[in-house]
């Protein structure tokens, strides 16, 4: 087994195989893992596929990419030192601001000689003899540890439908996911774009921009607000820093992990047209996502959404000057907020420009790609370059991509055949010492991410460190506390509106993916109140040092 030049793993020189813990991916949970976990004295290595740290923010490297939560506040609240020396230049950060962060978080806590580069995890695999991990990479590796975290992301596994002739173009096929390290320059080509989700919406605009002519091929609409990102001043960030301890701890007890969301105490129809007219209309001005969290009720109550969401109905036909356009862009199939909604900077201006065409799939459905561009049913249009923009195998792909087995060789794919199942969205029954960080059954891609990372690397480094002082081994979920959790996580969603769109929240952006809600909707502040107490009470609903084979 090698290790890779210049990539010292973080263990004793005589052993790069054997580990306290092995954690997998080196996005912002990744990072902070291992650091949390090297505080603690632990033999840490991290196994990370691309070249960098960052995880979506080295990936995502597409023109008009950038974070939809404030970036004072979608930053690590756990140095007050990093947080005072890193100044923010724009509401909403762009991704080379994220990653340069990133990277600045990587080298202010030493962590690159802890993680090995451009290596994929293939395999992880549970001796229940030893009660360890077996992990396997494409370079060869064969490391044993005994925790196993997976920090592979809840958006990190792209999806490119399989059109058919498309690897016959003869032009340029983009991922947005897998942007190319160089800048594309557009200028003078023609240019197509697939998908009008939260990454088809930030990169249009720029396309638009250099494009001799862009195509959107747009299957469903989508609910866009504007983002009102601005730079920030000076001041503004100097206020704000120095509020810091404050506003992470009401970040913390947030429904979103967002300080600057708290819940809102009315519902839609507590207030008269005229005054909700009001509401969204100054929210709408402020920018940010603040419109679908203006009333209380907007996720759970279908006459209180539609306010919502005919208000925005009403914006896109005053922006949009060809009626039949504004027609098409307007989405009907699906309550407001419901699918991840989208922050744009001038997507539906875009659709004034006389480079800017918008092909409805819906009418005209792709049948194939051809070597010169997209043949829809009505016809074939000329293409350079096609941009996917097509989103993600959401939440599980990622681990399912990974061949994990627990005990008895019981595959994690078999057993989440019908849809995940977790106890907390941080284990899964009879795959001890396994966590993952923002997984299934959490709260994650519902709320400002960071916070939520943050909570789940602290909650499982108490844990660990909890073990080694109780002279446990393992510690696995309980079958019985696993049904209870995967039904109240379902209990909750059904009280709101979300299951029933068709989002990649339940799969359905994948034909044969489970249909499943997948994060936990009940939000943060109740989350991390529950899975205190759970360690509180000595792990409640996990088993500690199960013999092997005693776990069904
Ligand atoms: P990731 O950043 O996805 O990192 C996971 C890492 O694991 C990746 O680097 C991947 O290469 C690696 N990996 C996966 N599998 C393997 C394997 N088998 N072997 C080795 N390595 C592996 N969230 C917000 O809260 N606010 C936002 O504004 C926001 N904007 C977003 C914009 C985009 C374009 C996207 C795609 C997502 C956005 N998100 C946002 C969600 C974002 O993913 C999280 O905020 C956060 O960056 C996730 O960090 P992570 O470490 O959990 O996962
Ligand atoms: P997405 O939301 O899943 O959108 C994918 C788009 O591609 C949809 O419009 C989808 O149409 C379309 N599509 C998929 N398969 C298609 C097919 N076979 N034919 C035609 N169209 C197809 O993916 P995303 O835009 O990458 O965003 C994913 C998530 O990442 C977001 O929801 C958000 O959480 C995060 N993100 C955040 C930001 C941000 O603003 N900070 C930016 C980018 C991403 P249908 O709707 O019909 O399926």
């Amino acid at each position: 087994m090698a290790t890779h030049a210049g990539q010292a793993a973080d263990a004793p020189a005589a052993d790069t195989t054997a580990f306290d813990a092995v954690v997998v991916g080196a996005g912002f949970g990744g990072m902070y893992m291992l650091h949390r976990l090297r505080g603690m004295g632990l033999r840490v290595t991290v196994i990370e596929a691309a070249d960098d740290v960052g995880g979506t923010w080295n990936w995502n490297r597409y023109p008009g990419a950038r974070c939809d939560v404030e970036s004072l506040e979608y930053s690590f609240s756990f140095s007050e030192e990093l947080q005072q020396e890193w100044t923010w230049t724009e509401r909403f950060a762009s991704q080379p601001e994220i990653l340069a962060y990133a990277r600045h978080v990587a080298d202010r806590f030493d962590l690159r000689r802890g993680i090995r580069f451009g290596t994929r995890v293939r395999s992880a695999h549970y001796d229940e003899a030893q009660a360890q991990w077996s992990i396997t990479t494409d370079r060869g590796d064969a490391l044993r540890a005994r925790f196993c975290i997976m920090a592979t992301g809840c958006l990190s596994l792209p999806r490119m439908p399989d059109f058919p002739g498309r690897d016959r173009f003869g032009g340029r096929l983009l991922h947005t996911a897998t942007w190319p390290h160089e800048p594309v320059d557009f200028t003078g080509l023609r240019v197509g774009v697939i998908g009008t989700g939260s990454s088809g919406i930030q990169v249009i605009p720029m396309i638009a921009r250099q494009a001799a002519h862009l195509h959107v091929f747009q299957r469903t609409p989508n609910f866009s607000l504007p983002s009102g990102n601005r730079p920030l001043a000076g001041d503004e960030v100097a206020q704000f820093k120095a509020r810091y301890p404050e506003v992470r701890e009401k970040a913390r007890h947030a429904p979103a992990g967002i300080a600057g969301m708290p819940a809102p105490d009315r519902g839609a129809l507590d207030d008269p047209e005229e005054r909700r007219r009001e509401v969204y209309e100054a929210a709408w001005r402020n920018g940010s996502t603040g419109l679908t969290r203006a009333y209380n009720n907007l996720l759970m109550d279908e006459a209180a959404n539609a306010t919502a969401a005919e208000f925005v109905r009403e914006k896109i036909r005053s922006i949009v000057t060809d009626p039949a356009v504004a027609e098409r862009l307007t989405p009907r199939d699906h309550f407001i907020g419901t699918k991840r909604i989208c922050l744009d900077s001038g997507y539906f201006q875009t659709f004034n420009r006389p480079n800017v065409t918008l092909v409805s799939l819906r009418e005209t459905p792709i049948e194939s790609i051809t070597e010169a561009g997209i043949r829809t049913s009505r016809e074939e249009i000329p293409l350079d370059v096609i941009v996917f923009a097509t989103g993600f195998d959401a939440i599980t792909g990622a681990l399912l991509d990974i061949d994990i087995r627990g005990r008895r060789g019981l595959p994690l794919a078999e057993k989440w055949r019908g849809g995940p199942r977790t106890y907390l969205g941080l284990m899964t029954a009879g795959f001890p010492n396994l966590f993952s960080i923002t997984g299934p059954g959490s709260p994650s891609v519902l709320t400002n991410m960071i916070t939520s990372i943050e909570q789940h690397v602290d909650w499982i480094a108490r844990c660990i460190h909890d073990l080694a002082a109780r002279g446990a081994r393992s510690i696995e979920a309980d079958p019985a506390a696993e049904d209870g959790w995967v039904a109240h996580v379902n209990a909750v969603a059904d009280q709101t509106l979300f299951p029933r769109a068709n989002s990649w929240y339940v799969g359905a952006n994948l034909p044969g993916k489970p249909r499943v809600f997948m994060p936990y909707v009940g939000g943060l502040g109740v989350y991390r109140r529950r899975c205190d107490e759970v360690a509180e009470r000595g792990y409640e609903g996990f088993i500690l040092d199960a013999p092997a084979a005693a776990v069904a």
